[in-house]
């Protein structure tokens, strides 16, 4: 069955880009409503966005989500992952500034506020997109791919010149609470030379040692290092997980992403809904939902971090 939030939770923080604060509140929505982000700062015009992939623009730094009227909202990628690895189907998300907070830079604030506050089971079955054929993008030596299976895995590998990250490959079954235990604690991470690249145009005014692991060549600049040997791989497939979810739903498939990002996850699915026959959308019986990501999270296996 569909899940909603049991209350409202509200997160505080900064912008990572913009660097302004910024106040978010989740709210409990009825079934079918979806995932929607609410720009309450906007008061003349639309201010509702839908998490939805054919409203992402595709840029290499975040997901953005754009309505018709042109207004935004940047970095939903964690705060994606975290509903979709909590199981939660519905929510209506205020932001009251152009971007979501940042948080650590991982999805475990927003996961340990979520179940604190516990989800509630709603009258109507989940909606699911199951991969029927498979769907492969590629470019610059980058590939992602969607293969059919009866569940969502995510299969990752990653390859950085820096030695603190060099090569890293993961596959994780997404079932029973492997969001919560395995990924939503890991951060982004980026290279010292890009974040003073980014500085120079204006971005990541927000961006501190406290809210993304650094690397400069084999040295992790974060004080405290890192939280897992394969930190930057399992925070490209807590991206993955959260850019997936904007499809509208749980994926049922594998997704295999070399060296992908953001921009590719949705190309990716923009390729999987325009392929005839690539995807069916399924209405999940109790054996489905089972094996969805938030069923069997466990409250004492969400990471405890400073
Ligand atoms: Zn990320």
């Amino acid at each position: 069955m569909q899940h909603t939030l049991k209350t409202p939770v509200t997160f505080k923080g900064v912008g990572l880009h913009g660097g302004a604060r910024v106040i978010m509140t989740l709210r409990p929505a009825v079934a079918g409503h979806g995932i929607w982000f609410k720009r309450t700062d906007i008061e003349l015009g639309d201010a509702m966005i839908p998490a939805i992939y054919d409203r992402v623009e595709r840029t290499p730094l975040c997901t953005k989500l754009v309505n018709d009227s042109g207004v935004s909202v940047s970095t939903v990628e964690h705060i994606m992952a975290a509903l979709a690895g909590c199981g939660v189907h519905n929510a209506l998300i205020e932001v009251d500034g152009p971007e979501v907070p940042i948080m650590d830079g991982s999805s475990v604030a927003f996961v340990r506020g979520i179940m604190a506050k516990g989800v509630r089971q709603q009258a109507a079955p989940v909606l699911a997109y199951e991969v029927v054929k498979p769907v492969t993008v590629e470019k610059d030596g980058a590939r992602a791919t969607l293969l059919p299976a009866d569940r969502l895995e995510i299969d990752f590998s990653i390859d950085f010149d820096d030695a603190a990250i060099g090569q890293q490959t993961k596959t994780l079954d997404m079932c029973n609470g492997t969001f919560a235990r395995e990924l939503c604690d890991s951060r982004t991470f980026c290279r010292k030379a890009d974040v003073d690249m980014m500085r120079e145009n204006g971005l990541a005014l927000g961006g501190t040692l406290d809210n993304a692991v650094v690397v400069d060549g084999d040295v992790v600049m974060t004080p405290g290092g890192l939280r897992h040997d394969d930190e930057a791989v399992r925070h490209k497939m807590l991206d993955a997980l959260g850019d997936l979810y904007m499809a509208g739903g749980p994926i049922l498939g594998r997704y295999v992403g070399e060296k992908a990002g953001h921009s590719m996850t949705n190309t990716l699915l923009r390729a999987l809904f325009e392929t005839p026959g690539a995807v069916r959308p399924v209405l999940c019986d109790a054996e489905t939902t089972a094996r969805l990501p938030g069923q069997g999270l466990v409250w004492t296996e969400i990471p405890l971090v400073a």
